[in-house]
């Protein structure tokens, strides 16, 4: 498993929870030691076009310094996905975030949608014909099911149980889907954790998730499988629920 994470995503590029001084910090020191740490390129303006318009790429670029780091983690879930198309499982750590990132339009701390991006990258690079996209975080992606409505070919799934048996039982039966898949993809967003705003999972549950995810893979896809950075905000336990997640989804 290896990490994608690039220095600058350190940067605090604006004033919302996802962009906050001393976020991602905790997650590198609960990481670096167990996992290699690999820095992405930034995407270029032909990927992000796969997914978002001229006028929405116009917008963002309007503030160069969210331009820049969203180019840059929209890059390190392409690296992630490129990675575990070859074989090898991934995770981009990486920010900001990417699952309110419509074709057109984002809110939510989100401006490029970067597990989108990723997997039109791999469709239409022809590597793969379908893809399932498994998102955990506290809020819908309403981004990423925006740039899949009525496609065939990329199932997104958002478990919503308020209850966490019935989170995580929701979970498991979307990766037993009879719709075939050539890759895992999972929007990871830690705010669903007990100490943060959802008030629900414990950190051995992420572990549960992740080993769950990881044998889906290798029953479906050739073990195919990367995850994404999405939402967290309790910089005191988003260490321990990455690095948790992490060790269920790693070999
Ligand atoms: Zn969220």
């Amino acid at each position: 498993m290896k990490v994608i994470f690039h220095p600058r995503f350190y940067e605090v590029y604006t004033s919302d929870p996802a962009a906050a001084p001393g976020r991602m910090e905790p997650m590198v020191k609960a990481l670096e030691k167990e996992y290699e740490f690999i820095e992405p390129e930034p995407a270029s303006e032909r990927d992000l076009g796969r997914v978002h318009g001229k006028s929405h790429i116009q917008f963002v670029k309007a503030e160069p310094h969210v331009y820049e780091l969203g180019i840059l983690a929209a890059g390190g879930s392409i690296q992630a996905a490129e990675m575990a198309f070859e074989g090898q499982p991934a995770f981009g750590l990486i920010r900001p975030p990417g699952h309110h990132a419509s074709p057109h339009s984002c809110w939510g701390f989100c401006y490029f949608n970067n597990i989108a991006i990723a997997i039109k990258k791999l469709l239409s690079e022809e590597k793969i014909k379908s893809a399932l996209i498994l998102d955990f975080d506290l809020h819908y992606g309403d981004g990423t099911s925006n740039t899949f409505s009525g496609s065939i070919s990329v199932s997104y799934f958002h478990p919503e149980g308020t209850r966490r048996e019935g989170f995580l039982e929701e979970v498991r039966t979307s990766l037993q889907t009879e719709r075939p898949y050539d890759i895992i993809a999972i929007s990871a967003g830690f705010d669903r954790h007990e100490e943060d705003w959802g008030g629900l999972l414990k950190t051995e549950d992420y572990f549960t998730i992740g080993e769950w995810a990881r044998k889906a893979a290798l029953e479906h896809c050739q073990g195919r499988r990367f995850g994404v950075l999405e939402g967290g905000y309790n910089h005191s336990v988003l260490g321990r629920n990455v690095k948790s997640f992490l060790q269920g989804f790693s070999d």
